[in-house]
């Protein structure tokens, strides 16, 4: 992977829109610049294809195939956000260590020219006091750790904060501040289910136009490719790397939390910048990233599911032993098997008080559980009753493991927002989730995994191989039968017991059964976008939300074989694979 990257690197030092430093005065036609747009061009391509920020700074009005039309409309942005940002961004480049150019493999600082070309950057070889203040760490004067501890801070969010950070400090230890330019592609609009030619901006963490004939500092070629939204993956376990009993209980808990870091890494690099972790991770997970001491998506958490005893959250076995295989219990993981409504009550509040995102219950038995039964509805009324109110209490949404119909509609009718897996959905789970407007996350790829586990380890329990052989069609006649019926559908893969790193593999399964590669998109899009509340935010490609993309080798509208077509991914404006 990588994608066609020029001179990504580039650092202007003429002052521009942005408030670089001023060596020279600008001229009336500089040779490039950070805020130069072209007007679009006559002809069939002038056409602007999505609202973007005109000449005098407001967001232009939204065009035919505008993917602001019907939700997820995004915030405007107008010259008021952008001048706080840059005065903002002007007290960071005035630090020593950001004003360095970039330096290609043979050594040469290059810089973006117009037409996006790799320019040699003179100004680099001069010497004087630019070239000390490069050649020097800027961390000997403690600069640089302040600026990526406010780096981290910043992204410690799945909110809707418009400034982002604009210096950036790359793996290579060069702080940047670009407009980011993806040039040419073809820019895919999940609401209208159609895509264009277009370039995207992006600043900081930001998209800050969409358009054609657009221009930046730095350019990425997407010529002949697909330009999508980064994905979204809405039930992921980065604890876990499968679910082979005997394995994990030689694994030290130290240890998961390392793997989780390369799942978490492998995750981001597939393509998906957005993830909800259905159990397994906890804050510490969060918050690690947030601080930037590991790489991948940005993340919910449910920390813990909850379960009855005998449910499918609780690891006891015929020996009567309790070994705590999957879901050991820790300080940050406090334990969710509960029976009765006062311990319902007191589990719920230990999530949110670890920092649960949202809660997660199991209202039916699962596979994986060696002694429950996925048919079965699992936990009382009551207790769904009283995890609900606490839950709206902390303002937290609940996904629902639910499989069995009983299960699913026990769920429904409490006001879960989600059923995950729904494997054997029937009319009337179905026609109930429709008027509730709850969602289905199928996780296709999980009893494919089980399945794939039971044939090569032998830490899988014979009744979990059973459980996965006997859920695969009716899985399938359920998701197709939930997509006929009109029920809202976000993409989740279960990896963790599916490989990580295989996320869109999900998209290809959907597609097998009739879903379009259109609808396929837009559930790891802006539908898994609106589950997660951050709609706002994420899951198309316009101005004001975040600049996380994903270019696919092709210009064609498709899933098949999605993971081999990920060419580039922009993770909040930066480049991570
Ligand atoms: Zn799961």
């Amino acid at each position: 992977m990588g994608g066609d990257l020029a001179g990504r690197h580039h650092v202007c030092s003429r002052r521009c829109a942005h408030g670089f430093l001023p060596p020279f005065r600008r001229s009336a036609e500089p040779a490039y610049g950070h805020a130069r747009r072209r007007r679009p061009r006559a002809g069939p391509r002038g056409r602007q294809l999505v609202g973007g920020i005109g000449r005098s700074g407001r967001r232009t009005a939204p065009q035919p195939g505008c993917a602001h039309r019907a939700v997820g409309r995004p915030r405007t942005v107008d010259r008021g956000d952008l001048r706080h940002r840059t005065a903002r961004s002007r007290d960071r480049r005035a630090l020593p260590g950001s004003r360095r150019p970039s330096r290609r493999a043979d050594g040469a600082a290059h810089r973006v020219g117009r037409g996006g070309r790799t320019q040699p950057d003179h100004r680099a070889r001069r010497g004087g006091a630019g070239a000390d203040v490069d050649e020097r760490t800027v961390s000997d004067r403690g600069v640089r750790s302040a600026a990526d501890h406010r780096a981290g801070h910043r992204r410690n969010c799945i909110d809707n904060r418009l400034d982002q950070h604009v210096v950036r400090a790359t793996p290579d230890g060069q702080h940047v501040t670009a407009r980011l330019l993806v040039r040419g592609g073809h820019v895919f609009d999940p609401i209208g289910g159609t895509a264009g030619p277009a370039d995207v901006v992006v600043e900081g963490a930001r998209i800050v136009d969409v358009g054609v004939g657009l221009d930046g500092d730095t350019a990425i070629d997407a010529t002949g490719r697909l330009v999508v939204p980064g994905f979204i993956d809405c039930h992921v376990h980065v604890l876990l790397d499968d679910v082979d009993t005997l394995r994990l209980l030689q694994t030290p808990l130290s240890l998961r939390f390392f793997q989780a870091a390369r799942n978490l890494r492998l995750t981001l690099r597939a393509g998906v910048t957005t993830i909800r972790d259905a159990a397994g991770a906890d804050l510490g997970v969060k918050q690690a990233l947030a601080a930037g001491l590991i790489d991948g998506p940005d993340m919910q958490i449910a920390i813990g599911m909850l379960s009855q005893t005998g449910g499918h959250g609780d690891e006891w076995l015929p020996t009567g032993e309790c070994v705590h295989a999957l879901w050991p219990p820790y300080p940050g993981r406090p334990s969710t098997v509960v029976d009765g409504v006062d311990e319902m009550r007191r589990a719920v509040r230990e999530l949110v008080r670890a920092g649960a995102d949202v809660i997660k219950v199991a209202t039916t038995g699962g596979v994986i559980s060696p002694r429950s039964d996925p048919r079965r509805a699992q936990l009382a009324e009551e207790e769904l009753a009283v995890m609900m109110a606490e839950a709206r209490a902390a303002h937290l949404h609940v996904m629902a493991h639910a499989q069995g119909a009983q299960g699913v509609k026990n769920a429904v009718r409490a006001g879960v927002r989600s059923i995950e897996h729904g494997v054997y959905l029937d009319d009337e789970a179905v026609d109930m989730m429709v008027k509730n407007g709850t969602w289905l996350v199928p996780t296709l790829s999980a009893p494919h995994a089980i399945l794939r586990q039971a044939d090569t380890s032998g830490g899988i329990a014979d009744s979990t191989r059973e459980k996965a052989a006997a859920a695969l069609e009716a899985h399938e006649a359920s998701v197709r039968l939930a997509h006929a019926a009109g029920v809202r559908i976000a993409m989740g893969t279960d990896a963790g017991i599916s490989r990580h790193g295989e996320n869109l593999r999900e998209l290809e399964l959907m597609n097998r059964l009739g879903i379009s590669a259109v609808d396929a998109l837009r559930a790891a899009s802006t539908a898994a976008a609106e589950l997660l509340d951050a709609g706002a935010d994420i899951g198309e490609l316009c101005p004001g939300k975040r600049a996380d993309m994903v270019i696919l080798e092709g210009p064609e509208i498709s899933v098949e074989q999605l993971p081999e077509r990920v060419r580039t991914v922009i993770h909040r404006g930066t480049v991570v694979a």
